[in-house]
């Protein structure tokens, strides 16, 4: 490819709206230009590089047996409705206004649907299908470029078995696909267990890149064993225990104190595990479950809750609105605990930290009053301990092997095991050997493609720009011409290019007219090809071209007859 005749906007400056590097230096290297808030449109290099990371993409999916399709991502309301997902989507879905219809986020539905009336004999399963296709959805805080879109394109891929047995082979096919995936597009990676979210489905994993642009936090074990998304991550953290004092409890004023750490500045004290932290939680009433049931939760005073944690032990919690806490707990937050309750019908939970405690302080369900001396083991009874606290930077792992760490991350992939709740509420089933219906057992897997790119970015860059490597590199060769109008300089890289692409080499060449030496050479450091080969004046006068390593800097000549032939040496070294 000819810069010349190549639309390559290479940008001096930082646009004044991205923040993140990845951002920055796909503006800057001409690959995007922003339409609107997390729209994008793609320019010929970024294309390039996007359509690389499919090509990798693709043939890892096909290598497991993937089918390829092309679904619309126009899709007709009643299909979403039949999931509830239309509704659990909210705000975050496109909708069409003047038509029943919605731009598809993800594509259960549409591929359930399609796989309805097609997969009806389990001689027909397992089968993996996957499309390559734009996905719509309105991300509220649309940031950091293509990382998080309102318009992207994503390989999802579903899986359809018979069996349990059988879910597990296509998850764990996808698994090896998306290991060899990022590692040919150069990722350094790593995977977590994750909450499935909206997606309904239990087993479930994160692939995750390490940057500080990320916006997950996970937590890692120093001995690289241990993995989690901070919302469901454990650690080894210890029971606070007893005091075994046996004071009876005791109410005291505590005028406007709301928080802990007002509560501890008032009462002079340092340590504020004993101050537990109760927040009342409602699980909303369901068809099959007439009533809204109440939770109340309680977590060490020098702890945080973890509503993921909460939210998987129970479906559809969420916290406590003002007037609820009122009418259920006689008090506002701040002043709530797990005695005095109005309402006894409250289910209480307290922390696995909290197990047996006692002396502890808490609210007394009665506004500017506190509690002291609260025994869980004595003054509460029913209590059920679990799991629901966030796991802290430094903590020990639970094997006590090593310590914990957090760190920002991208998510690049998601594998699911989706189970039957698609296949159930479509109604796809399958005859099995019997002639018996059963309902098809699904998985659904998304990769970001944009993402990938960006996470790439994100790892691999310096000062002047991307440095690209390996297979989703947009060409293998910058080849830049430093030469006048048209002089012989020109002439001799223009037979090198011809040379080069003939040869099967993806080159870009510069050769731009009246566009300074120091300008090119800074808009290869900023574009990234891997290798650099430059012909000018000076080299010409010895016969020499000369080379740089994009990566590292390094400078090496080399006779302009063996150039051809030593490529493949020089690539070696990148
Ligand atoms: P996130 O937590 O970042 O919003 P998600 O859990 O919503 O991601 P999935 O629904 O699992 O993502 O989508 C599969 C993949 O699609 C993600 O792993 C990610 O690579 C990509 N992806 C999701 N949302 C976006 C977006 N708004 N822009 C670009 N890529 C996205
Ligand atoms: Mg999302």
């Amino acid at each position: 490819m000819k810069f010349s005749q190549y639309f390559l906007p290479t940008l001096k400056e930082v646009p004044s709206d991205s923040v993140i590097p990845s951002h920055i230096l796909m503006v800057r290297s001409g690959m995007i230009r922003q339409l609107t808030a997390g729209v994008y449109s793609y320019l010929p290099l970024g294309l390039r590089i996007f359509k690389k990371v499919e090509k990798v993409v693709r043939e890892e999916m096909n290598a497991i047996g993937g089918c390829e399709f092309y679904l619309p991502a126009l899709s007709p309301n009643e299909l979403w409705a039949e999931t509830g997902r239309l509704e659990d989507y909210g705000d975050d879905i496109f909708r069409i206004k003047n038509r029943e219809l919605v731009l598809a986020p993800t594509h259960e539905e549409v591929f359930t649907s399609l796989a309805k009336p097609n997969l009806i004999s389990y001689k027909q399963l397992p089968q993996i299908w996957y499309q390559i296709q734009t996905k719509f959805r309105n991300e509220p805080r649309p940031r950091g470029g293509v990382l998080r879109g309102r318009q992207f394109t994503m390989k999802d891929a579903y899986s359809f078995d018979a069996t349990w047995e059988g879910l597990d082979e296509s998850y764990d096919k996808h698994a090896e696909a998306y290991r060899n995936i990022f590692t040919r597009c150069g990722l350094r990676f790593f995977t977590v267990s994750a909450f499935s979210g909206a997606m309904g489905g239990s087993e479930s994993e994160e692939f995750m890149v390490e940057a500080d642009a990320g916006e997950d936090t996970v937590v890692l074990s120093s001995d690289n064993k241990y993995a989690s998304n901070i919302e469901v991550a454990v650690s080894h953290s210890e029971n606070i225990g007893r005091k075994d004092s046996n004071l009876p409890f005791e109410e005291f004023h505590t005028p406007d104190i709301k928080s802990i750490d007002e509560l501890a500045g008032f009462l002079g004290i340092t340590d504020r595990s004993r101050l537990a932290k109760s927040r009342l939680f409602v699980i909303p009433a369901k068809t099959e479950r007439k009533k809204d049931e109440y939770v109340l939760a309680l977590v060490c005073g020098d702890d945080e809750f973890s509503e993921t944690k909460l939210a998987n032990k129970f479906a559809g919690i969420r916290p406590g609105h003002p007037e609820e806490l009122l009418e259920i707990a006689g008090a506002d937050a701040g002043s709530i605990g797990p005695v005095n309750f109005k309402n006894k019908d409250v289910k209480i939970i307290a922390d696995l930290r909290l197990e047996n405690a006692d002396e502890l302080i808490s609210g007394a369900c009665k506004n500017d009053y506190h509690i002291k001396n609260i025994d869980l083991k004595r003054d509460v009874p029913g209590v059920s301990y679990m799991d629901i606290r966030t796991v802290k930077d430094g903590e020990m792992s639970v094997d006590k092997d090593s310590t914990l760490r957090m760190t920002k991350a991208i998510e690049v992939g998601h594998i699911f095991k989706l189970g039957t709740r698609y296949a159930e509420a479509l109604g796809a089933k399958y005859l099995d050997v019997n002639g018996k219906e059963n309902v098809i057992i699904m998985g659904s897997y998304g990769i970001g493609i944009e993402r990938i790119a960006a996470a790439y970015i994100e790892q691999n860059h310096d000062k002047d720009g991307i440095v690209w490597s390996g297979e989703i590199s947009p060409f293998q060769i910058h080849l830049v011409s430093v030469n006048k109008k048209s002089d012989p300089v020109k002439a001799s890289a223009e037979k090198l290019y011809n040379e080069l692409t003939s040869a099967g080499y993806e080159v870009l060449f510069d050769d731009r007219d009246d566009i300074s030496p120091g300008v090119k050479f800074k808009d290869a450091d900023l574009i990234g090809i891997p290798l650099q080969l430059v012909v000018s004046d000076k080299n010409m006068k010895n016969d020499e071209i000369e080379v740089k390593f994009r990566k590292t800097g390094v400078r090496e000549r080399i006779k302009y007859a063996d150039i051809l032939a030593g490529i493949p040496n020089l690539m070696e070294k990148l």
